[in-house]
C-alpha cells in the first residue's frame, strides 16, 4: 500500500527503531501513509490511533498497535501516549473548504485533541512531539490576489487566519511553543499546504480540490456526460503537495532542531482551471466547465514560500503536480470502478 515513493535521505526519529512511535489520526489520509512509512522503515513499535471504527481506516496494518480512541478525552490521550518516545499528532476534525467553511465550531473543537495530547505527552515524558498545522493560519489579507506572493512563515502575524479551522491551528501552534518553553517538551510544527494522493478522502463532503476534481473527471468519463462543475470561477490559485513529499518533510522536521513553525508545501502554483486541465489530460478527455460561483472558494490565492525550509533543511517538496495527480487519479478511478461493482479496491 505504498504510493511508490522512497524514504531515502529522510531524517530519522530520535531514539531507537524499537522505541514507541504514536501516530494519531492514523485512520486518515496522512496518518495512514505515515504509519506505512514508519513500518517500511523498520520501526517495530508503531501505535496507530483514530476515533473511526477500524474497518473505516484508509490503510490498516495488523503489525501496528491499532487502537480506536476518541482523543478529545484526556484519558484516551494518556492511554495513547503511554511510553511513546515520539508522537505525530495528526488527528483533527477537518476537511476541504466545503467542510471547514460550514463546520467552524467542529473544527475548533479539535483544540481538545491538541490540548489533551500535549498534556499527555508532557506527562508521559515523550521526547519529540510533532503537530500538523496548516497554511490556513496565514492572514487572510495576504491572500486576496490570485497572483499571490508566496507565504513565508512570518506572514501568520498579525493574526487573521481562516475562521474556525485556522484559528484553532494557530492557537495549538502557540500551545506547542509554550509547552516547549515551559515544560521542555520538544515540539515541532509543520504548516502543511494542501496535501493530496491515494488513500485519502475523495467523496462525502470532506474531500479537497485535487480528489474532488479527479472524482468528477472519472465520473464524467464513466458516465459519458462530459461536463464538470467547478467551484468559483476556477481562477483561484493554490499549490498542492504530493503525499510522499509530505512524509519526507514531516520526518525530517521531526528529526531536526527547527522549533519554529515551518512551511511544508509545494511552490508549484496553479489555478483550479489549470488543475482541471491536468486531470483532463490524464483522463484523455475534455469537459464542458460549469462554474458554481456561490460555492465555498476559500482565499483567492495561496502559495508556499520555501526559502526557510531550503535554508534549514537543504530540501523542499519537489514532486511535480502532473506526476502526483496521475497516481491519485488512477487510485480514485479504481475506487470508483470497484464501488460500482460493489467492492473496495486495494
Ligand atoms: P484526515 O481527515 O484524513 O485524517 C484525520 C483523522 O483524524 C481522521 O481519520 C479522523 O477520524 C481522526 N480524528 C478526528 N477526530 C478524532 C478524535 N477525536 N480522536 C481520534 N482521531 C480523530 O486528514 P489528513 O488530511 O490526514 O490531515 C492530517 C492532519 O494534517 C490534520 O491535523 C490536518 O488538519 C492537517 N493538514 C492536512 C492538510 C491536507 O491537505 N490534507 C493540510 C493542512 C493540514
Amino acid at each position: 500500500m505504498t504510493t511508490g515513493g522512497g524514504n531515502d535521505n529522510r531524517g530519522d526519529e530520535p531514539g531507537a527503531k524499537d522505541s514507541l512511535v504514536l501516530v494519531t489520526g492514523a485512520g486518515g489520509f496522512i496518518g495512514g501513509h505515515l504509519v506505512a512509512d514508519l513500518l517500511r522503515d523498520g520501526h517495530s513499535r508503531v501505535r496507530a490511533v483514530d476515533c473511526k471504527p477500524f474497518s473505516e481506516w484508509y490503510q490498516r496494518f495488523p503489525e501496528a498497535d491499532n487502537r480506536v480512541l476518541d482523543l478529545r478525552e484526556i484519558g484516551a490521550c494518556r492511554e495513547a501516549a503511554k511510553e511513546a518516545a515520539t508522537i505525530f499528532n495528526l488527528a483533527a476534525d477537518m476537511g476541504g473548504m466545503g467542510f471547514i467553511e460550514t463546520h467552524k465550531a467542529e473544527c475548533m473543537l479539535t483544540v481538545l485533541i491538541n490540548t489533551h495530547m500535549l498534556m499527555a505527552a508532557r506527562d508521559a515524558g515523550t521526547e519529540r512531539f510533532f503537530f500538523s498545522s496548516s497554511a490556513c493560519v496565514y492572514a487572510a489579507d495576504k491572500q486576496t490576489d490570485a497572483q499571490v506572493t508566496a507565504l513565508k512563515e512570518a506572514d501568520a502575524y498579525p493574526a487573521m487566519p481562516e475562521d474556525g479551522y485556522g484559528w484553532e491551528k494557530l492557537f495549538s501552534e502557540r500551545m506547542c511553543r509554550h509547552f516547549r518553553e515551559d515544560y521542555g517538551l520538544a515540539t515541532r510544527v509543520a504548516r502543511y499546504h494542501n496535501v493530496y494522493g491515494p488513500y485519502g478522502t475523495w467523496d462525502g463532503g470532506r474531500e479537497k480540490a485535487p480528489a474532488a476534481i479527479c472524482r468528477k473527471v472519472v465520473a464524467a468519463k464513466l458516465s459519458g456526460r462530459h461536463e464538470i462543475e467547478i467551484w468559483g470561477d476556477g481562477e483561484q490559485t493554490r499549490s498542492f503537495m504530493f503525499i510522499d513529499d509530505c512524509l519526507t518533510g514531516t520526518r525530517r522536521l521531526l528529526a531536526s532542531d527547527i522549533v519554529e513553525p515551518l512551511n511544508i508545501g509545494s511552490d508549484q502554483l496553479v489555478s483550479i482551471n489549470e488543475l482541471v486541465s491536468i486531470v483532463e489530460g490524464i483522463a484523455g478527455i475534455t469537459l464542458k466547465r460549469n462554474y458554481k460561483l456561490d460555492a465555498p472558494k476559500g482565499v483567492r490565492g495561496r502559495n508556499s514560500d520555501n526559502t526557510l525550509i531550503q535554508e534549514k533543511m537543504g530540501w523542499a517538496p519537489s514532486i511535480r503536480l502532473e506526476e502526483g495527480m496521475e497516481k491519485t487519479y488512477r487510485w480514485i478511478h479504481d475506487q470508483m470502478v470497484a464501488r460500482e461493482k460493489g467492492a473496495a479496491a486495494e
